[in-house]
């Protein structure tokens, strides 16, 4: 039996897929994993009621931990990217996994501040100062964790630096939310170019051409070289999803992401542009259930339950990335409660 209520909530489960790109350049020089977010972010943005601002700041973050979720080697490999600031929005946090789902929440939805100067939704002014934090769990015996301080606060900056700092990476991280003035999602994507590291990537040393001496550079220089410009002169992500999607209506959804990628790289010599290596999914979805919110309960302690038992009889507990709501009655409870 359904209350009034939580009518609402009947099409929590709904999965929403976006699509995506891992693809390789011809030297072997980088790597990038591209993707067009727009229905995902739109789910996510209906689910948790955002304000234009709450949609850009989720939608980023969100579309982030998908990318780097795809970015890990096995299925069961998982990771959580948490913006933790001073400024409104509080928290916007993701979890990503290796198969590509994700989901995510804004600690305040209807977070609301005038644009900045260049007219943009000011993600940064949101969170404030702050910290990054993003915990990685590969299977091994403790998740591997990490932290650096906020750059500015508009996501992909900052997880630029969290790649150099933490993770020793170079890369380049760029995402986007437009949002309608109807308040819908007009588009959404993201992209992490990651160089490969220097001594591998199937390049044999023989074939590059030496670096010093006769003022020639490496491949990679080379490549490095010509990725810079492409990301200076880049223009918005979401100019360029749109721009797509307007002059190819019939295209399917992994067509257009393609497209985005030839677009995006198509001032790129030929010797450097990517090659797509696979096509992936990312999918919202929340994978939580009666079970684990029990354990979430008996996590709480004997004294603690016993006393929402004896004061409450009842207990409501609400997932934070899905807002699902879980009821439990008395009996129920004291159920848990014997299993402490
Ligand atoms: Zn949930």
């Amino acid at each position: 039996m359904f209350l009034v209520g939580e009518f609402r909530h009947l099409w929590y489960n709904i999965s929403v897929m976006s699509k995506a790109l891992i693809a390789v350049d011809k030297s072997r020089s980088f790597r990038v994993y591209l993707t067009i977010t727009t229905d995902l972010v739109a789910e996510a943005a209906r689910i948790h009621d955002t304000t234009p601002l709450g949609s850009a700041g989720l939608g980023r973050v969100l579309t982030a931990a998908g990318l780097m979720g795809i970015m890990m080697k096995n299925p069961t490999d998982k990771l959580t990217v948490s913006f933790k600031g001073e400024g409104p929005a509080r928290q916007i946090l993701a979890t990503g996994y290796g198969t590509g789902k994700v989901k995510g929440y804004i600690a305040n939805p209807y977070v609301d501040l005038p644009l900045t100067e260049a007219g943009k939704l000011d993600v940064g002014g949101s969170l404030g100062l702050g910290d990054l934090t993003v915990i990685k769990d590969i299977g091994l015996k403790e998740p591997y964790m990490g932290t650096i301080a906020l750059v500015s606060g508009e996501i992909a900056d900052d997880l630029t630096a969290y790649f150099y700092i933490s993770e020793q990476q170079n890369s380049s991280v760029a995402l986007g939310v437009k949002v309608e003035p109807d308040l819908s999602i007009g588009a959404a994507g993201g992209m992490i170019i990651q160089m490969m590291p220097e001594d591998g990537g199937g390049v044999a040393k023989a074939d590059a051409p030496a670096a010093d001496g006769d003022g020639l550079i490496s491949i990679r220089e080379g490549a490095i070289q010509a990725l810079e410009k492409v990301i200076a002169d880049m223009p918005p992500m979401t100019t360029l999803i749109d721009e797509i999607a307007k002059n190819n209506k019939a295209a399917s959804e992994s067509g257009l992401v393609k497209l985005l990628l030839e677009k995006i790289f198509e001032e790129l010599p030929e010797e450097y542009k990517p090659e797509v290596l696979e096509e992936r999914d990312i999918e919202w979805e929340c994978d939580c259930s009666r079970e684990r919110i029990e354990q979430a309960l008996m996590t709480i302690g004997r004294k603690d339950l016993t006393e929402i038992i004896e004061e409450e009889g009842q207990a409501e507990l609400q997932c934070q990335f899905c807002l699902r709501k879980y009821q439990f009655n008395k009996e129920e409870l004291e159920g848990i409660l014997e299993l402490i």
